[in-house]
């Protein structure tokens, strides 16, 4: 249910969506001690896709304190268990590789997966007002954005505060305003999915099922439960419109992929496919993920082809790059540039490296040893067993200890602070 509006407000953070971004931005905020607002425009539960989770997300997890939770409501997944490259025999990789304390994530019903991180954020002490879509970014004499206005319950609203963070998903409300968002054009893919209602394990049951399939594109296949099976199958746009230039429906080109994968079919009925959803998956990326007041996180700032599961991953590994951000400029608006860029910086590696791989994997033609000689190039990890960087890598473990020692002002910054304050004083004199 909505809280009741402070629209007399003014907050040290307005957060525009309460999807995995924004409500782990927002938590990470009121942690923080700053005061943090909301803003979603659908009522939760709401449903979404992007279900299956890697491990890398849990230490944001354990920081927001719901992993008890995670752990009690949600399907453990253990790896993912590929059929990709020249050989057709299916292989498989788990978490547990990597080392460390994770040998499993879950996969989840994600209305349920973001009303728990939105009911997380309330609980931690942030005001979220759903029901509440943003319609305007405000800005300062300086032009620096300075709050948003939002509709609610048909009034309009305008607050104010020291900063915007965009995440708003795919709609990218603020990102769109202010920043040039460059299009993966060999990622202009689309997904068509369903649900089934049971459906056979392959043999590590724990595991997501990612498929190549012949003719093109691939398939996933997410054990919900034990008897719920998220089956979908993502092909190029240039595909689809072919397709529907054909006059065949979409229907019928999820039922082609099916027929033409070797596992996946084997898991589910084809007689059973009912509902469909559709969605245009293309993979972008904004010049900047940040501004004079504002932050953009999640698929707000950047989203990659799904065939890693790497968006929740990277929308909340983003968030909790930027409240530290956030936090250091709050506390000293002399350190807000430095912080900021260091932000933004850290965002663009970890999106590049993902993108990087997911391109070369996308080719499904190479041998399963050039994958994993790959993802050892780009970790540095050359391990006697080699699945280990591959593994690492799309996990998000080889990126965790950047992300949690993100200092968004360290030893540099200060130089940069201190060189700024003597100007500062420099001048007044
Ligand atoms: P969202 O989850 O989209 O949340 C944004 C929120 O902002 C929404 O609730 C929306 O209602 C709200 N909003 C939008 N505009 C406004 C406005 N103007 N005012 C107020 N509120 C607003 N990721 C994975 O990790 N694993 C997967 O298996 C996976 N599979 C995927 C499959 C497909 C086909 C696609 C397309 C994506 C998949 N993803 C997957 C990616 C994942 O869905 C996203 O990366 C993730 O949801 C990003 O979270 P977010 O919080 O940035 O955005």
């Amino acid at each position: 249910m909505p809280d009741a509006i402070d629209a007399q407000g003014t907050y040290d953070v307005v957060v525009v969506g309460g999807g995995p971004a924004g409500s782990t931005a927002a938590s990470l905020l009121v942690k923080r001690g700053h005061r943090v607002l909301v803003l979603e425009r659908e009522s939760f539960p709401r449903y979404h896709i992007g279900e299956s989770l890697v491990t890398g997300m849990i230490p944001v997890m354990e920081e927001l304190g719901v992993v008890d939770e995670l752990e009690a409501r949600f399907n453990p997944k253990r790896g993912i268990t590929l059929v990709w490259g020249n050989d057709p025999q299916p292989w498989r990789t788990d978490f547990a590789a990597a080392g460390g304390a994770y040998d499993h994530s879950w996969h989840v019903t994600r209305s349920e997966f973001d009303e728990l991180l939105l009911n997380n954020a309330r609980k931690l002490g942030a005001q979220v007002v759903e029901e509440a879509q943003v319609t305007e970014v405000l800005t300062d004499s300086g032009g620096a954005v300075a709050g948003v206005a939002y509709t609610h319950q048909g009034r309009t609203h305008r607050v104010g505060s020291r900063f915007v963070v965009d995440a708003s998903g795919q709609n990218r409300t603020v990102t769109r305003k202010l920043t040039q968002v460059s299009w993966q054009e060999d990622l202009r893919n689309v997904a068509v999915w369903g649900y089934f209602a049971s459906y056979k394990p392959i043999e590590a049951p724990g595991d997501i099922l990612v498929e190549a399939i012949e003719g093109g594109g691939w398939m996933w296949g997410i054990p919900l439960s034990e008897t719920e099976l998220s089956l979908g199958y993502v092909l190029s746009v240039d595909k689809m419109t072919e397709a529907t230039r054909q006059g065949r429906s979409q229907r019928e080109v999820f039922t082609e992929g099916l027929a033409a994968s070797r596992v996946a079919k084997t898991m589910v009925d084809a007689g059973d496919i009912g509902e469909l959803r559709t969605t245009r998956d293309w993979s972008h990326v904004s010049d900047r993920f940040h501004g004079p007041g504002w932050v953009a996180v999640g698929d707000a700032a950047c989203f990659i082809d799904p065939l890693f599961s790497s968006g929740v991953w990277l929308a909340t590994s983003g968030a909790w790059l930027a409240s530290r951000a956030i936090d250091a400029a709050l506390s000293d608006p002399v350190q807000q540039d430095t912080a900021l860029e260091r932000f933004d910086g850290v965002y663009h590696q970890l999106f590049n490296d993902i993108l990087g791989y997911v391109r070369y994997f996308m080719n499904p033609n190479r041998l399963r040893e050039d994958y994993l000689e790959r993802a050892q190039q780009v970790t540095r990890m050359y391990t006697e067993n080699s699945r280990v960087g591959f593994i690492s890598l799309i996990s998000g473990i080889k990126a965790l200890p950047e992300l949690v020692s993100f200092d968004p002002m360290g030893l540099e910054g200060m130089q940069e602070i201190l060189q700024a304050r003597a100007a500062a004083v420099a001048k007044e004199e």
